[in-house]
């Protein structure tokens, strides 16, 4: 279970700087798109009902998803700040480092993603 001890020290710096600044790219797109409803609210008469819908529709979609991943990159940096960063949270495995360049706030190793997608 304690794989987590030869975590790849180095690397491990690279990855929370990653985080970090996709935390920051997601807490500015955030802010954005919360300032954009507003201003666009204020512009409601002039769009017509059925594309503000889509547009508010877009906007939230767009909202909810940055949220959720800003949630995932902030619990990836607490598990880095527990040492449990890069461990599968199913199987306990280290995730492979290529996994966690495509997605570093990953949680599970592909094999786990693919079984809990599957159930
Ligand atoms: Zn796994």
């Amino acid at each position: 279970m304690l794989a987590t001890k030869k975590a790849r020290g180095a690397n491990r710096a690279e990855f929370a700087k990653l985080l970090k600044t996709k935390r920051n790219e997601l807490l500015t797109q955030i802010e954005g798109l919360r300032q954009g409803v507003q201003v666009e609210r204020v512009t409601e008469d002039e769009v017509g009902q059925a594309s503000w819908a889509q547009m508010e529709h877009l906007t939230f979609v767009t909202l909810e998803q940055g949220q959720k991943t800003l949630k995932e990159v902030e619990a990836a940096l607490t598990r880095m700040a527990r040492g449990t960063y890069g461990v599968c949270e199913s199987c306990e495995l280290p995730i492979p480092e290529a996994r966690l360049r495509a997605l570093p706030w990953a949680r599970y190793c592909v094999k786990c993603t693919e079984r809990l997608r599957r159930n």
